[in-house]
């Protein structure tokens, strides 16, 4: 029999009923490391010891947290091995057979997998973050660390910006980029021209500034204003000053349909050229006309790091990009094929969910006749232009230099009556469930383990994002808990804001935020509900 733990042991009223307990925790514990105890899922809260044999963190220091039993995939590709986690405050003490541990609490992960969090390498939350500190909608899906300001769009005092989120909590972890748009906007206003060499040299001081304040890179986006003011010879001197750092130069590129290709040529020319990291942001062929370019994006960045340079793109698995997730039917006809519509809304009638092309063959008339019939019921029908090709984002899935982004906000959930729980796209709560779910498991594109690496372990290399990403000892203790069997991204176009299926437990800073499944909800001091909060705003290189 263990023995029972020290803190109820030194409990001096009550001596007798806490022994019973502590046993009787200390059996279920027994039970829950051969899997037999608490269903998975389910935690003991109170102190309590593992049992059998073990090494690792000994039986001396007792351990804030203890994860056992389950499949670690440790975030380096490997494949998944029967390992204890060890935590204790904000980092993971130990790896391996724990059973002779002693921990404030047990979390029984017989059955599932025990990964690092995952590392959202191209997210939006920073646009509501003030207003959503909590970010249920990254968490809930196993994300513990977002590279934001991207797109060109960051704060120009990222110092400022890191205290103010730190002020009031943020539920998961930042980590912040220099904006190119903004820092060009602050020295140029809105230019249109290329800037005087002065007018470069303020911008440069500026990205120096945001990389001494811990920039993990300079954020550009091209398609949009003022970005796509900017010459190559602005942006590789500005990407320059990240080389030092090895910052990342995060790219949304100037086109994504038909000068796909030339956009593509055009960063990695500025990238080679500034000696720095390239991270391609949300790469895409968009429109059906454009898809067979797309392999030969893919073997165009395969070349480029054959010939030594360092890119990587990142990826969200939907078929449809922000602004083609909303579009009026009545509109939209015109513009894309009946296959490539789907409606997302039409009062009156059961089609959402439903392509154009699939609901004219069920009422057995034509696409064009289809759309009338729907627009009859519903004048202001909504649909969604899905113009990426799903074999595409698995072929780009395949490829060593892909990573994984929602491209979008760690949302609240809306309630029914608000509009915007209707126009939200699905990736702010699917992405990572449905690369493991659709692209792993039903697809298999990509093994478990590589998919992990790539949600991990390997934005972590490319970002630079100091002792996360990996299941190691000595590295923050960033996880999440699934089941492999269960994990799926469940919401769609026309239910936006369901939570994943298979996420159990996430674990921040050491810090239990997902439970069972569930958010972990305490009340403030005003008495309103609200998350542990255990982000942290990361600064590269410490
Ligand atoms: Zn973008």
């Amino acid at each position: 029999m263990p023995r029972p733990a020290r803190s109820i042991t030194n409990r001096s009223s009550l001596l007798g009923l806490a022994l019973l307990l502590a046993a009787l925790l200390a059996a279920a514990a027994i039970l829950a490391s051969f899997g037999m105890g608490l269903l998975p899922g389910q935690t003991t809260s109170r102190p309590t010891t593992g049992a059998g044999q073990g090494q690792g963190a000994g039986a001396a220091a007792e351990l804030d947290l203890l994860i056992v039993g389950g499949q670690v995939l440790d975030g380096t590709g490997s494949a998944a091995v029967r390992a204890d986690v060890g935590i204790k405050g904000d980092r993971i003490v130990a790896v391996g057979n724990l059973s002779k541990s002693r921990a404030r609490r047990v979390i029984n992960a017989a059955g599932m997998i025990v990964a690092p969090g995952f590392i959202n390498v191209h997210s939006h939350t920073d646009d509501g973050i003030l207003e959503n500190r909590d970010a249920w909608a990254a968490l809930r899906q196993g994300i513990t660390t977002e590279i934001v300001g991207q797109d060109g769009r960051a704060p120009s005092d990222l110092a400022a910006y890191g205290r103010t989120l730190t002020a009031g909590g943020i539920g998961v972890n930042l980590a912040l980029l220099a904006g190119h748009g903004s820092i060009r906007e602050s020295v140029m206003g809105a230019a249109t021209r290329a800037p005087t060499p002065p007018e470069l040299e303020s911008m440069r001081a500026r990205v120096r500034q945001a990389v001494r304040d811990g920039a993990f890179g300079l954020s550009v986006g091209l398609e949009y204003v003022p970005g796509k003011f900017a010459t190559a010879a602005e942006l590789e001197s500005l990407a320059g000053e990240l080389a030092p750092s090895g910052g990342v130069l995060a790219a949304h590129l100037r086109n994504e349909g038909g000068a796909l290709v030339q956009a593509v040529e055009e960063v990695l020319s500025i990238a080679a050229k500034a000696g720095v990291t390239l991270n391609i942001a949300h790469l895409k062929a968009a429109g059906r006309g454009n898809w067979p370019v797309f392999q030969g994006i893919l073997d165009r960045m395969d070349a480029a790091r054959r010939s030594g340079q360092t890119v990587y793109a990142d990826i969200y698995p939907y078929q449809a990009p922000d602004y083609t997730c909303r579009l009026r039917l009545a509109d939209a006809r015109a513009v894309y094929r009946p296959e490539d519509l789907l409606i997302r809304k039409a009062a009156g009638t059961d089609f959402a969910g439903q392509t154009v092309d699939q609901i004219a063959t069920k009422l057995g008339t034509t696409a064009q006749a289809a759309i009338d019939r729907i627009l009859a019921r519903d004048p202001e029908a909504v649909a969604v232009g899905l113009i990426i090709s799903e074999d595409n984002i698995a072929a780009a899935l395949a490829r060593p230099f892909t990573v994984i982004s929602s491209d979008d906000e760690a949302y609240p959930v809306f309630a029914a009556g608000d509009a915007r729980s209707l126009s939200v796209h699905p990736r702010a709560h699917g992405t990572f469930p449905t690369v493991l779910g659709r692209f792993v498991r039903e697809r298999k594109t990509l093994t478990l383990e590589t998919a992990v690496f790539k949600m991990t372990g390997l934005p972590a290399r490319m970002y630079g994002v100091a002792d996360r990403g990996l299941v190691q000892k000595g590295c923050f203790a960033d996880l999440v808990i699934f089941d492999r069997d269960k994990i799926a991204g469940r919401a769609t176009f026309v239910a936006p804001q369901l939570p994943p299926d298979g996420i159990v437990h996430v674990i921040v800073n050491g810090v239990a935020v997902i439970s069972g499944g569930e958010p972990v909800l305490t009340a403030d001091a005003l008495g309103r509900q609200t998350g542990p909060r255990a982000g942290r705003v990361l600064r590269k290189g410490q």
